[in-house]
């Protein structure tokens, strides 16, 4: 089906083009090749054993960073149709924006930003960044994915002074407060409303949240009561589900109206004028914002914060580190393909040490850190 794109959507045809320059893709147009060599790269299906709150040897039914990043991408997807926008880039950005993340969420970036606080940092956006551009190794004529620069602007969401200065053209919008195109800001809502709502369904199902609780938010206490009383009874799983599909579904409602409204009110009349619009026009209304906020703040305390879900991080730090550690001391511990892109990319042993531990999903980072400290296991 061919929607008519809005005046401000981006379109393939007038994209800023690749780093290297390729020919046309054929059937498909700029963005859908992108989205397709997300699909196809080796970061994307690490994705399946990267913890999002939960690692994945603790339960099959939890999300992990892959399906986040597809209930992400359906997010983003529903919300560009809604606004003429650009489907195919919303999605590729949707699909790629956390290929940089480390093993073991939050904890494991902390940590590994600790280990590089001498030697540049970690971020886990420009990882997603570097993965994309550099680390992928696919094709014969370039390196990376050579992705457009709509998706790898919308790839890169936040990022520091510091390193916005060394990338650039790309770079320089954080330096000159400037927004990305409107598909992109999709995909950053997108990915605030997916964990929220994931969050609270994973932390229901593993007994880490609980009703009482989560009913002192207004959002939650909303949706909550209207299927008691419309289904009074409901066994709980199907009541969760309900309430969870209805808080998706009014969040998005919300910011496809209040995102109509506010790009309407600007008058931009193309992606370059939305870029300049100085804030985002993609956004919830002010009182969702309280509400979506209300919530993060909550699965923050109650959540994030649980002695449980602290253990794991606790394990997670200790094992980044000392993996970083390892190698930082004797590189000749590292796998010969690590030590060979060492030599052959004479880039900075931190920076490659640190590609390699990101690289890693949950289980490869436990297993090579019991090969490395535990006598009794093989070595390789
Ligand atoms: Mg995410």
């Amino acid at each position: 089906m061919t929607l008519q794109l809005a005046p401000y959507a981006a379109r393939s045809e007038s994209s800023r083009g690749r780093i290297h320059e390729e020919s046309s893709p054929g059937l498909r147009d700029e963005y859908q090749r992108d989205r397709d060599r997300v699909i196809h790269c080796s970061a994307f299906r690490r994705l399946e054993y990267k913890t999002q709150v939960f690692v994945n040897h603790e339960g099959d039914m939890f999300r992990t960073r892959l399906t986040h990043s597809i209930e992400v991408s359906q997010i983003g997807r529903t919300v560009a149709r809604a606004l003429s926008l650009n489907e195919d880039l919303t999605e590729a950005v949707c699909l790629a924006h956390d290929l940089g993340h480390t093993p073991f969420g939050h904890s494991g970036q902390d940590a590994l930003n600790e280990c590089m606080s001498e030697h540049g940092g970690f971020e886990h956006n420009l990882q997603s960044l570097r993965v994309v551009d550099v680390l992928e190794e696919k094709y014969a004529s370039f390196p990376g994915l050579n992705l457009t620069y709509e998706t790898r602007e919308g790839i890169l969401k936040h990022c520091s002074r510091n390193n916005a200065k060394q990338l650039g053209e790309l770079g320089l919008r954080f330096l000159e407060n400037r927004q990305t195109g409107l598909e992109a800001q999709i995909a950053n809502v997108a990915d605030e409303i997916a964990y929220n709502n994931h969050d609270i369904d994973d932390g229901l199902r593993s007994g880490l949240l609980n009703v009482e609780g989560l009913h002192t938010c207004a959002l939650f206490a909303e949706h909550y009561d209207e299927v008691a009383e419309l289904w009074p009874g409901l066994p709980e799983k199907r009541r969760r589900s309900e309430l969870i599909r209805r808080m998706i579904n009014a969040l998005v409602g919300d910011l496809v109206e209040n995102s109509r409204a506010a790009i309407t009110a600007s008058g931009i009349e193309s992606i370059e004028d939305a870029r300049q619009a100085g804030w985002s026009l993609v956004a919830l209304s002010k009182e969702m914002q309280d509400k979506s906020l209300e919530l993060k703040r909550y699965l923050r305390i109650h959540m994030y914060q649980d002695y449980r879900v602290q253990r794991m991080a606790h394990k997670a730090r200790n094992i980044i580190t000392n993996l970083f550690g390892l190698f930082m001391d004797d590189e000749k511990l590292l796998p010969l393909e690590m030590q060979a892109r060492l030599q052959r990319r004479g880039e900075e042993k931190p920076r490659v040490i640190a590609d390699y531990i990101a690289g890693m999903t949950d289980r490869y980072a436990i297993a090579e850190y019991e090969k490395l400290t535990d006598p009794r296991r093989h070595t390789t």
